[in-house]
């Protein structure tokens, strides 16, 4: 049953899960622990609809490049579900079987025990059963680039879609207008013991649960861990370790111009880079979309990213970043955009900052880095993609100066898919997550989310993050069942 916090404040005590954030990951975790007749609650801090009371908790500063980190994320039921474009590309099993670049390992698990929740991940999102990640086109061809493989979600909207699910799920109290505030540590039974939440009177409680679930998105995982004193009072979290680090995004970089080769056709392209391809450069992977316009306002995420700005322009007064895309014009015949692969790096993080939220929640500074091996990664990319255009008479490209002349400030915007901060791992020295997405040093703090990718490929991030739902699901309903069977 979906409560509104504001008027009906009876918690119970009994809960055995606890989840926080009403995105698709958090409604998929509901749903999933509730239906296998477990005692859920799940706490979302914005209403039914937008509400600036409540995006205005997401505003942060930034130090690096430029995030939009307050208008990129959503704050009310469904999450940034309420304006995701739905497109699909599934990880592979290149993406858990190499290592990146750098001193950090992937990911810890085999990557058919992640890929046995595809087709759960895809039902969720309205994607037929069954359907292969298709080409929209032919390949390159050569060795470093195929046909981009990928499935167009409705996209799927999750407060609408599963509002009766919500609803009706016994077992099941959904809490909107319920901000997280704080994660209590108790240091005597070594593990969470609550949830502190307020309303926007500021009122607070404290929610008493078995296991907690955090799955706010990328960013405020990190800034909940980072802001529970009793977990940096337990060691849980650190200053030197990896809470917050790591911070990845898909690079949307403005690669270039080109003129179409005689007799090619102008349709738009999506090529992916092959496993030599990242094998041989010892790069990130990376999807490139070619096209030929006239009249290019946006490309990629940025077009999705331009409509919500203008949208709600006036409530958020952001009217110099919307110039900044908006003003957008063709430099050419033909654009290409990108979508890379962003290796992690410790320095891209999230840090708390003196600053308090209207909560009174300790706000937090993104500092988003690019290192040396991502733009080593857009180099390579950006060469050879050249080189086969030419090779192949599709065309003659001019790459931005940025692409392979480090010196330059990167021409680029996000995608709006934040990612790795709180990073799985074999251990605490290089993650923050174990391979069931339970937190080091507690026995059950878990959290869901792209926050948890070790490495995150070219491919979107949901889908996967939807995998892993299920699978910590299904995992949380094996524990649950043990224990009542050792209380039995
Ligand atoms: C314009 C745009 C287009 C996109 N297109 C795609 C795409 O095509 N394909 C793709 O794979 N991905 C896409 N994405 C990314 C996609 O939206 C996210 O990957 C996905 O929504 C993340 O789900 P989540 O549940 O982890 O987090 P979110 O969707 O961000 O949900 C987090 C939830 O937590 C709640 N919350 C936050 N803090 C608190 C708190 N303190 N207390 C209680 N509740 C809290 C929020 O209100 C929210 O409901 C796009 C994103 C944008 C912005």
């Amino acid at each position: 049953m979906i409560k509104d916090y504001e008027t009906e404040k009876g918690l119970r005590d009994d809960y055995d899960v606890c989840i926080i954030g009403a995105g698709p990951a958090g409604i998929t975790l509901a749903l999933r622990l509730a239906g296998a007749g477990w005692k859920v609650v799940l706490l979302e801090g914005g209403g039914h609809e937008f509400s600036a009371r409540s995006q205005a908790l997401y505003a942060c500063t930034e130090t690096g490049l430029e995030l939009y980190p307050d208008e990129t994320r959503l704050r009310f039921l469904g999450g940034t579900s309420n304006h995701w474009a739905g497109r699909c590309r599934p990880l592979v099993a290149s993406d858990f079987a190499v290592a990146p670049p750098g001193d950090l390992p992937g990911w810890p698990i085999p990557f058919a025990e992640f890929d046995h929740y595809l087709a759960a991940a895809m039902d969720i999102v309205d994607l037929p059963q069954g359907a292969d990640f298709r080409a929209m086109n032919a390949s390159l061809g050569g060795e470093d680039f195929e046909a981009d493989r990928f499935l167009l979600s409705p996209p799927t909207r999750f407060a609408q879609k599963y509002a009766t699910a919500l609803n009706e799920t016994p077992g099941l109290d959904v809490f909107i207008n319920c901000n997280c505030v704080d994660l209590e540590f108790d240091p005597g039974a070594q593990r969470v013991a609550a949830v502190v939440v307020s309303d926007y009177q500021l009122q607070r409680q404290r929610l008493l649960a078995g296991q907690f679930i955090l799955a706010t998105g990328a960013i405020e995982n990190a800034r909940q861990l980072l802001n529970s004193e009793s977990l940096r009072a337990a060691g849980v979290v650190t200053e030197d370790g990896l809470v917050g680090r790591c911070f990845m995004e898909h690079m949307n970089v403005d690669m270039g111009t080109f003129i179409l080769g005689q007799g090619q056709d102008a349709d738009a392209h999506q090529y992916y880079t092959t496993d030599a391809f990242v094998a041989e450069y010892r790069a990130g992977k990376g999807n490139v979309s070619t096209s030929v316009l006239s009249d290019v306002r946006a490309y990629g995420r940025t077009a999705e990213v331009k409509h919500f700005l203008e949208s709600l322009a006036c409530d958020m007064g952001v009217a110099s970043k919307i110039e900044f895309i908006a003003k957008f014009s063709c430099p050419g015949d033909g654009v290409i955009g990108s979508m890379i692969e962003q290796l992690p790096n410790r320095q891209s993080r999230i840090t708390l900052i003196d600053e308090k939220d209207p909560l009174g929640v300790a706000k937090v500074n993104v500092n988003w880095v690019v290192s040396d091996d991502d733009r080593h990664t857009i180099k390579c990319i950006g060469a050879e993609l050249a080189k086969q255009f030419a090779a192949r008479g599709m065309g003659f490209v001019k790459l931005n100066e940025c692409v392979y002349d480090s010196s330059q400030p990167l021409k680029m915007t996000p995608h709006a898919h934040h990612m790795g901060t709180t990073r799985m791992a074999s251990s605490a020295k290089f993650g923050v997550v174990d391979s069931d997405c339970k937190v080091f040093g507690t026995p059950n703090l878990y959290v869901a989310g792209s926050s948890i990718f070790a490495t995150g490929g070219a491919s979107n991030p949901t889908m996967p993050l939807l995998q892993f739902a299920v699978r910590l699901a299904d995992h949380l309903d094996e524990k649950l069942k043990t224990a009542r069977g050792a209380l039995a």
